[in-house]
């Protein structure tokens, strides 16, 4: 059970603009005053209202850069100054919050590795306490629903109102083409338990790579996320810290001209008699579904009892085999992935040992 939150409507946290999706952007690192000056006019041009830098940077290894630190924060006010935008920094700690309230920053950003420590939010979170500034936490690093919405919840019994989630993908052992995995299904699930609480991706550290990130920003608006956070450089190649997923203002403005915009709903009666007719029948097929998985435990029951008066193991390699086999065929000729089945198919198995281990252990 998640608890209740008590939020502010992205209308209330005192943006210049909310259509969606809002667009936050600027470099990874503030590097230098004019490297930051000059990615700001650049966005500044291209209408961009929220302006991030990184101040401090959570590097992997020690030797990297880790940021300017302070001084940074005399340039993000210069920013505002000069182009009015909103500016945004990444805390991490009691004395990044400190300086950043210090500076008049409007949005903080808590980063993956911190998220992921209650320790740490929860000192964040009393050092924010009567301040009721906007925060967007990051996703954890591995994708575990309960501890993303707890820092979330640590930060709203502060007092903060104003919050988000930025979901910026899981590491991963696993090779891909992708930095971090999207995992979709994860902020969707965040979504669903929190429906109020606004939801923005950062294709930037999920794709790892610039020439991605338009996808990633297009499959986030078709998932109807508020907002994005892509990583802006005014010399994307020399940048600091991860130089090979940020783009340059313009090609940040060729990524969201590309977008295509989508509604959440739409009050057009075709629309709206067709949406309920499918859905009627997907409630129908789930019921099928119910019954033919309730029917078919039955039947792995049975096979258990038969089994266990025969002296049987409940395994048989060669049975799954051909399951698997004839799964894989069947569901080619209908148009329904090896990777899907395979996750379908796998829970249906391992569900079905459990209930012959029951019966041989005589709990059912
Ligand atoms: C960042 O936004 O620059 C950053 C360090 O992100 P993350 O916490 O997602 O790695
Ligand atoms: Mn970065």
């Amino acid at each position: 059970m998640s608890s209740t939150l008590n939020l502010a409507p992205l209308s209330g946290w005192g943006l210049p603009d909310t259509t969606r999706p809002i667009v936050i952007a600027g470099p990874c690192s503030a590097e230098t005053e004019e490297q930051v000056m000059a990615t700001a006019r650049g966005l500044k041009a291209l209408g961009i209202h929220i302006y991030r830098a990184g101040i401090w940077k959570p590097r992997t290894r020690p030797g990297s850069f880790e940021g300017v630190g302070s001084i940074g924060l005399r340039w993000l006010q210069r920013v505002k100054a000069e182009t009015g935008m909103r500016t945004a920094t990444e805390v991490a700690n009691v004395k990044h919050v400190y300086e950043a309230l210090k500076a008049g920053i409007d949005i903080l950003w808590i980063g993956a590795r911190t998220s992921v420590n209650p320790f740490a939010i929860q000192e964040i979170a009393d050092a924010l306490e009567g301040v009721d500034i906007p925060v967007l936490v990051k996703n954890p690093v591995n994708p575990d629903v309960d501890l993303w919405l707890g820092a979330v919840e640590r930060l709203n019994k502060a007092g903060l109102t104003r919050l988000a989630a930025l979901h910026r993908g899981f590491s991963s052992a696993e090779k891909s083409e992708l930095r971090n995995e999207p995992q979709w299904q994860i902020p969707i699930e965040v979504r669903r338990r929190q429906p109020e609480l606004p939801m923005f991706c950062d294709p930037s550290h999920i794709a790892g790579r610039r020439d991605l990130i338009r996808d990633l920003a297009q499959r986030a608006v078709n998932l109807d996320f508020h907002g994005l956070m892509i990583e802006t450089h005014c010399q994307p190649d020399q940048a600091w810290s991860d130089a090979s997923q940020q783009v340059t203002p313009e090609q940040l403005g060729d990524i969201l001209h590309a977008l295509v915009r989508r509604e959440a709903t739409s009050a057009d009666s075709d629309y709206q008699r067709q949406l309920s007719e499918l859905r009627e029948a997907i409630d129908q097929l789930d019921n099928d579904l119910l019954n033919a998985l309730a029917r078919r435990m039955d039947i792995v029951a049975q096979i258990g009892r038969i089994k266990k008066a025969n002296g049987i193991t409940v395994l048989q390699a060669g049975r799954w085999d051909e399951i698997v086999r004839r799964v894989h065929q069947r569901g080619a000729e209908r148009g329904l992935s090896e990777g899907f089945l395979d996750v379908v198919f796998r829970a249906i198995h391992e569900e079905s040992i459990s209930r012959q281990q029951r019966i041989l252990d005589d709990l059912a």
